[in-house]
């Protein structure tokens, strides 16, 4: 038995059936690339759903973990420590909001971001107790928890799972009309994805984000969004948000913010909105740990030092072009922003997960979204002729 196989064998006795993985067991890995236990080598495209923008291991990020490592790693927040305020004053400086409130997953970010809503709706709109609503999107993704779950319009994350959380409304995505219609006075939030990633790299109509920003200022109603897979220069800028000037009430963030190393995660907003919470409201035993927050500073020097976003900007257009050109009779349309692109495949050619595998044993790993659509995220460090070497693959998978 290959010790592939042997690993395989051995996770699947002992793990919780909940992922499909490809068949590969990954080893180790630097920058774009990753070896599998056999010592093959593979291009990776895509970066843990982003998370790894910065590339594996990057020197300086895996450098401060290092040195934090060796001084302090836990604290809890029960006592201060000396990189959690480094860390949140360079994050808000750099986006270019007041507050941060760093937690450890996406998923929890997204919960901290609707336990803020909730409270400024009843502290400051008004609304009356436990009435406060928010307004979702269709074929949103937004982590995990029974809440955050309790608002997916995916069938198969919600099954089973109930009784579900109240308190929010499903519209439709790109639909700036159907958002005016839903909103109540009791409407305390908006919560949406630029971009929706998981549900197959969905770009909305021009002028949505725009319009979804007056929409909701005009009517006291804060807007979240989750950029946990969008932001930190993933899609060209460092917020997609940015392509139509939409900065949210509150954003949300994690996946790059931990630098490819470590589970960061955060929301960011104005002192109005942040202010509503008082000790002993929320938390969390790790958030904004010394670890985390070294990790997190790390992850946005390199960042900027990097210019990562322009990079995504230049590569994503070069890539995107690429793939075009290959223009094969099976792809049903190419989209995205940056180096977040999706392709998706003609339903008479079957789904897209047999292209994933078949790209694989060419030494490209990437993975199907929503049945359909290929998703392509490779680290923001990739280079042209790491584009080009991918593209050569690619080519005859598509054709
Ligand atoms: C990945 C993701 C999340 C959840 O993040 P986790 O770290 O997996 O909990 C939430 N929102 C979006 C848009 C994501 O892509």
């Amino acid at each position: 038995m290959s010790r592939t196989e042997q690993v395989i064998r051995q996770t699947e006795a002992y793990s919780a059936n909940n992922y499909h993985p490809l068949p590969v067991v990954i080893a180790r890995g630097e920058g774009v690339w990753v070896y599998d236990v056999e010592g093959k080598r593979y291009l990776d495209m895509l970066s843990a759903y982003s998370a790894l923008s910065h590339g594996h291991r990057h020197p300086k990020i895996v450098q401060a973990l290092k040195e934090q490592a060796d001084k302090i790693t836990i604290t809890s927040r029960a006592f201060h420590n000396e990189t959690m305020g480094s860390f949140l004053e360079k994050l808000c400086t750099l986006a270019g909001f007041e507050k941060a409130l760093p937690m450890n997953t996406g998923t929890e970010a997204v919960e901290t971001a609707i336990k803020a809503a909730r409270k400024w709706g009843e502290l400051k709109k008004g609304v009356p107790k436990n009435q406060g609503e928010i307004i979702v999107c269709e074929n949103n993704f937004h982590g995990r928890t029974v809440t955050v779950i309790s608002f997916s319009s995916e069938e198969q994350y919600r099954r089973g799972f109930g009784p579900y959380t109240p308190g929010f409304k499903i519209i439709p995505y790109g639909d700036a009309k159907a958002l005016e219609e839903a909103i109540t006075p009791n409407t305390i939030g908006f919560l949406l994805e630029p971009i929706q990633g998981e549900a197959g790299v969905i770009v909305p109509p021009e002028g949505y984000l725009r319009d979804v920003r007056r929409i909701t200022k005009k009517n006291n109603v804060l807007l979240i969004l989750d950029e946990i897979q969008t932001g930190l220069g993933r899609t060209g800028k460092l917020f997609a948000y940015e392509y139509e000037d939409a900065k949210p009430d509150i954003l949300t963030l994690g996946k790059a913010l931990g630098g490819g190393v470590y589970p960061v995660s955060a929301i960011l907003s104005s002192s109005d909105v942040m202010d509503v919470f008082t000790p002993g409201d929320h938390g969390s035993t790790f958030g904004g740990n010394p670890l985390a927050s070294a990790v997190g500073e790390a992850a946005l020097e390199v960042l900027q030092e990097e210019n990562l976003t322009q990079r995504a900007q230049e590569l994503g257009e070069y890539f995107m072009a690429g793939l075009r050109r290959i223009a094969s009779p099976k792809v049903k349309d190419i989209r995205g922003k940056g180096l977040l692109i999706g392709v998706e495949i003609k339903e008479e050619f079957g789904t897209a997960r047999p292209y994933c595998e078949n790209l694989m044993h060419l030494g490209l790993l990437c993975k199907e979204t929503h049945h359909q659509t290929i998703r392509f995220a490779p680290p923001l460090v990739i280079t042209k002729e790491q584009i080009d070497w991918a593209l050569d693959r690619i080519e005859p998978v598509l054709k």
